[in-house]
């Protein structure tokens, strides 16, 4: 089950980066390219030594996920090596949805704002900056998509090889924007599940392939964190009351939670109580059918949903989700692909914010998760939206279009507008 073991030396410089250690068993091992526990087969995080770090510090840093090196597994001077500077999107106060939804304050996380338009490219750029301090030469993954467009520009960026792996049923705009980066594409005949252990068969062959998001995940995880650290930040140096986070495998939520807990820790926020809730589209909802059923263990299903970018039937933290959201009090809850059409469609008249599928299922389970009484529309509440609407552009359908075709004529516009 353990990766091709690349370079064995310690003498890494993955900045704050100590060791690996078993999110099950707690045992430690080196740094390198290994993302299961030789003990128990437990899944792998990176455990750290942080040294003294201060909002100044991070603040005099660049507007990218760079300000955060320190608290990251990468080398001190990473952004001196060419990359797609990921992060430093926009915080936006979302009154007018807030108004529509019924909650007093809101906040949009617009992760639209990324070099390839989904959070993706920060989990990348750490797996990227990790890989090369490993010796990796080749930067590869099994993607439901947007992890696609990732890894091949970020590749190209910094003249790496990519090999990227996709159902062959994938959108047509996320296969042109992969293959744009002239990259190996390959679509597979088969879903995410199927490309995925593809992936792993490979990975274990091919000693000089970092697959992101399988022999090198655990440090490809941590890239998620920079999400919570920037929500926490922009938001004036605190946390919010409740967030939101869609979940496909899972690492994107326990990673935020991960990064409000390290920030409190370190003094950079005040820690308070916060309440992590987990959106999922019913047609791909272990995890939320496992926290409703009061499980431990998520129980895989066959993905069948428009949210192609969450379609992961077995996920890979889905424990540690359920662990996140039971800790915090908040809840998990999914919601229909018509719902999730809706989410889109209200984000965006209300915001101007036009999200891909995946902000849709955010937006909508929110909608679903007031409705039940499960968030509080009092206390402050933080949407993460992960990805742009040009992504999945056909899940719109014939739900919007011109209100009427007229000739070119004033009489008749102004016919059409009564
Ligand atoms: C991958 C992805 C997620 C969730 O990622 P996990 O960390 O696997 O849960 C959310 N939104 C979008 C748009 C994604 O592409
Ligand atoms: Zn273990």
């Amino acid at each position: 089950m353990t990766a091709a073991t690349v370079p064995t030396s310690t003498t890494f410089d993955l900045g704050p980066a100590r060791a690996l250690s078993c999110r099950e068993c707690g045992n430690e091992t080196p740094l390198a390219a290994e993302y299961a526990c030789v003990e128990c087969f437990g899944p792998l995080e990176v455990a750290y030594d942080f040294g003294k770090i201060t909002r100044e510090d991070i603040e005099a840093g660049p507007r990218s996920i760079w300000r955060y090196r320190g608290l990251l597994p990468v080398p001190s001077d990473v952004d001196s090596h060419p990359n797609t500077q990921p992060g430093g999107t926009r915080l936006v106060e979302a009154d007018r949805l807030a108004k529509a939804l019924g909650l007093r304050k809101v906040w949009v996380k617009d992760d639209t704002g990324n070099p390839t338009h989904s959070f993706k490219d920060r989990v990348v750029g750490v797996a990227l900056a990790a890989a090369r301090e490993l010796g990796f030469t080749v930067l590869a993954c099994p993607s439901t998509g947007n992890l696609a467009n990732a890894v091949a520009a970020a590749a190209a960026r910094a003249g790496w090889r990519s090999v990227v792996l996709v159902p062959s049923s994938l959108e047509r705009a996320k296969i042109l924007m992969t293959a744009v980066y002239d990259g190996a594409l390959i679509a597979v005949d088969g879903n995410y599940d199927d490309v995925n252990r593809l992936a792993q068969e490979l990975a274990a062959e091919h000693e000089d392939w970092a697959f992101v998001n399988v022999n090198v995940r655990p440090y490809y995880a941590e890239g998620s964190k920079t999400l919570g650290y920037e929500v926490a930040e922009q938001l004036g140096w605190r946390l919010p009351d409740q967030i939101v986070v869609p979940i496909a495998s899972g690492s994107q939520l326990t990673k935020v939670d991960k990064a409000f807990r390290e920030f409190g820790q370190l003094g950079l926020v005040e820690e308070k109580p916060y309440r992590v809730f987990g959106a999922q589209a019913t047609g791909c909802s272990p995890v939320s059918a496992a926290f409703k059923a009061g499980h431990d263990v998520v129980s895989p299903v066959r993905p069948d949903t428009i949210a192609r970018s969450l379609a992961i039937g077995a996920p890979a933290d889905g424990p540690y989700v359920l662990d996140a959201v039971r800790r915090t009090g908040g809840a998990i809850e999914d919601v229909t692909d018509e719902e999730v059409v809706e989410g889109i469609k209200l984000l965006a008249r209300t915001e101007g914010i036009f999200a891909e599928t995946a902000g849709g299922v955010t937006v909508a389970t929110a909608k679903k998760l007031i409705a039940t009484g499960q968030i509080d529309p009092d206390a402050e509440t933080v949407l993460l939206i992960t990805g742009d609407g040009l992504k999945t552009l056909d899940a719109l359908g014939d739900t919007v279009g011109p209100r009427a075709t007229v000739p070119p004529s004033a009489e008749a516009v102004l016919n059409a507008l009564r």
